[in-house]
């Protein structure tokens, strides 16, 4: 009985330690539990702050940029207009019949129009580069011979071979006619790029030969020189804006360091890449390729696909940009696989916040056109799955004619509606991507 008595006391002893100890263990772990949820608040506030500074400094820096672009663009044109009679008029002098200047004069007015055609030409560089960053360079598409154009480019370089002494080859077959379609001005500018690059780093008595071949679905335009070379470890320079690789004005006056930068931007925004191969001392060759008409895998972006709502048109930019970035037939399958991921999830993105913008605007159908977003994401992973284990240029086509008819047809068809909505509510839309780039970051 006393032992029973004892036990249960014993017991309850044991029961109250235990209690006294649970009761201040939970009153810390509540304590710890509540101090974790303020700290977990505390970080959420300034997770959201520094998201709110990154989303107002990217704002701020893009907003600067395209102020940037569009003081350029404007100042081009003032600059351009007094400059044209500063050149007509040094011209109108020389050639005057009835107030005849002499040698001295003439060699004045020559060095007036040298430079004269420098600023010039510097000019219309920044005024195409401040184009394009701007997305705002025009493109007129048409079908061109590919030969007509490198023909009429080579009579125009014609006086500048002359004062060089640099003879230059038509290496073209006279039968074949290659036919692309591009943009004919921009085409002929970026071959005038390269063969004045040509000319102007030759070396004296040089030569340059230019050809031209079709390889799958594009035409390939070669400029090869005997020229200076470049050295390999200026490779990655070359295509770099404002960089001359260390040349002095006076063996290269009429540079910029622009041209070739402004070249393999419009090449690229015609859907074709531009490279080249050289070596020192021995001379280089460029080229670049243009699609022919009859490539149906790529899509040249032109004011038909704007939809004229920006962010679209924006991201349906970059989208036809990775589009023909895996339409090449040199890349790798490393480089493929990246551009097909960057592809997919670059489409998910812009779905996702294109869908968030359309609803906050009352878009009628949403749910239609989440579901054919959803549907084609479906599909395209099948695709980009059936490359990965198939990596063959069948799987790979299948792919790219997928994404491209399917983008465009969906634009010119049904996102052309959008812009209906969401135009009557810019500020809604800037939040909705204010707060969806706010969760991107
Ligand atoms: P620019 O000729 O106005 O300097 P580019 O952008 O056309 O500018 O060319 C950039 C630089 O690349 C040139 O300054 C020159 O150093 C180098 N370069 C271009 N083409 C050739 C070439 N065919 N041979 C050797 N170097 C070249």
């Amino acid at each position: 009985m006393v032992t029973e008595k004892y036990l249960l006391a014993l017991l309850i002893f044991i029961l109250t330690i235990l209690a006294i100890i649970s009761s201040r263990y939970t009153r810390r772990l509540s304590r710890e539990r509540n101090l974790l949820i303020d700290r977990g608040a505390e970080l959420e506030d300034l997770v959201s702050e520094r998201t709110r500074e990154l989303v107002e400094a990217k704002n701020q820096a893009e907003l600067a940029n395209k102020t940037k672009s569009e003081f350029l663009a404007s100042m081009s044109h003032e600059l351009r207009t007094p400059l044209n009679a500063v050149l007509g008029y040094a011209q109108f002098l020389q050639h005057d019949p009835s107030n005849p200047i002499s040698d001295a004069q003439n060699e004045r007015i020559e060095a007036i129009q040298a430079g004269g055609n420098h600023l010039l030409k510097l000019i219309n560089d920044v005024l195409d580069l401040a184009k394009i960053e701007a997305n705002k360079l025009e493109i007129n598409l048409e079908e061109v011979v590919a030969q007509d154009v490198v023909r009429e480019a080579l009579e125009f370089v014609v006086p500048e071979t002359e004062v060089r002494n640099i003879e230059i080859f038509d290496a073209q077959e006279p039968e074949i006619k290659s036919i692309v379609r591009t943009d004919r001005v921009r085409f002929k500018q970026v071959l005038l790029n390269l063969l004045s690059n040509a000319i102007k780093y030759n070396k004296p008595n040089g030569t340059v030969h230019v050809s031209l071949e079709e390889l799958g679905g594009y035409v390939r335009i070669k400029v090869k020189d005997t020229g200076i070379g470049i050295k390999p470890d200026q490779r990655d320079l070359v295509f770099e804006m404002y960089d001359r690789l260390g040349q002095d004005s006076k063996t290269a006056s009429d540079g910029t360091g622009l041209g070739l930068t402004i070249s393999k931007m419009i090449v690229e925004r015609l859907a074709g890449q531009m490279d080249f191969a050289s070596e020192e001392g021995v001379g280089s060759t460029f080229w670049f390729d243009l699609p022919l008409a009859t490539n149906n895998q790529v899509i040249i972006w032109d004011d038909r696909l704007s939809v004229g709502v920006e962010f679209i048109d924006k991201d349906h930019g970059r989208l036809v940009d990775l589009l023909n970035q895996i339409t090449q037939q040199s890349i790798d399958g490393k480089t493929v696989d990246s551009i097909v991921f960057e592809l997919l999830a670059y489409c998910d993105y812009h779905f996702k916040r294109e869908e968030a913008v359309m609803e906050a605007c009352g878009y009628p159908d949403l749910d239609d056109h989440k579901k054919i977003h959803r549907d084609l994401l479906d599909q395209a992973n099948l695709k980009a799955q059936n490359w990965h284990s198939n990596a063959n240029l069948k799987s790979l086509d299948d792919l790219r004619l997928f994404f491209r008819n399917w983008l465009v047809g969906h634009i010119l068809n049904i996102d052309i509606e959008i812009q209906q909505y969401t135009n009557q509510y810019p500020d809604i839309v800037q939040a909705v991507l204010d707060k969806h780039a706010a969760r991107q970051i």
